[in-house]
């Protein structure tokens, strides 16, 4: 084990995560995938191997300081791209049952090679745009705990990814230092899907010291009929409380 590998053991445990030598194997056989496939495709901007561990491992494990993981919860990680939050989560927690969605086929490819490399079992990788995917029975209402990370603003991430959610269950919105302004814009969104802001939990990145926030959901009952809207329109026409209908 070298020193990052020893970092990224010590912070998780500082976040109550207790990795095997197995598990940090794990993490370095995903790191490697990554930057082989990131030279055939774009997977991640971030490619030196400390700031990986940090800005992508880490900061996908600080997801289980709002939602507990320890069991067999179903996670649905939405626009996962190279695999985050979820595949850190799953290899962390590795009773946990892991669908990612994402609309880029190339970024699905690179996460089911993945998944069979590092041995993972329960994770289903569904090529697919969310709004879609949330339409089918197996998923809408379904999922204890929603992720997404660097996908939208919350007024259209919160009716790409509430949907997944079961009532009861969390969405984990993973967003960066300023969330005041993105949060009151979220609110209307928020309501209209059935769900209500349980907390919000600011963090700092140990050694880059950069803030974090995490904004947690819950749905308070079963996504309403008419959400969410045909795919691309969440996005282009997020739900706001003052929004012209045009
Ligand atoms: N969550 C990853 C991370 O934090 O590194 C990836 C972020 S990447 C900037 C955003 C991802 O969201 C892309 O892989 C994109 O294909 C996906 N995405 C955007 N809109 C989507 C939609 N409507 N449904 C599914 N995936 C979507």
């Amino acid at each position: 084990m070298d020193n990052t590998q020893i970092w990224l053991k010590d912070w998780a445990s500082a976040i109550g995560i207790a990795l095997s030598d197995n598990q940090l194997e794990q993490f370095e056989a995903y790191y490697r995938l990554l930057i082989e496939w990131n030279e055939k495709m774009n997977l991640t901007g971030i490619t030196e191997r400390s700031a990986v561990y940090e800005k992508h491992f880490y900061d996908s494990l600080t997801v289980s300081t709002v939602a507990d993981l320890s069991g067999s919860v179903s996670l649905a990680d939405i626009g996962s791209g190279a695999g985050f939050p979820s595949i850190p989560l799953k290899i962390a927690f590795p009773r946990i049952r892991v669908t990612i969605v994402d609309s880029l086929a190339k970024r699905i490819r690179f996460l089911e090679e993945v998944v069979s490399s590092l041995g993972l079992a329960d994770v289903t990788c569904l090529h697919g745009r969310a709004e879609d995917v949330a339409r089918l029975p197996e998923h809408r209402d379904r999922h204890d705990v929603a992720t997404a990370r660097a996908v939208a603003r919350l007024a259209g991430l919160n009716e790409l990814c509430l949907p997944f959610v079961k009532p009861g269950g969390i969405f984990v919105a993973m967003k960066g230092s300023d969330i005041a302004e993105e949060l009151d814009e979220g609110r209307f969104s928020i309501e209209k899907l059935n769900a209500a802001v349980h907390q919000t939990k600011r963090l700092e990145l140990p050694n880059e010291r950069s803030e974090r926030h995490l904004i947690v959901m819950v749905k308070k009952g079963p996504t309403p009929k008419a959400y969410p809207r045909k795919a691309g329109i969440p996005l282009k026409t997020p739900l706001l409380r003052n929004a012209i209908r045009l």
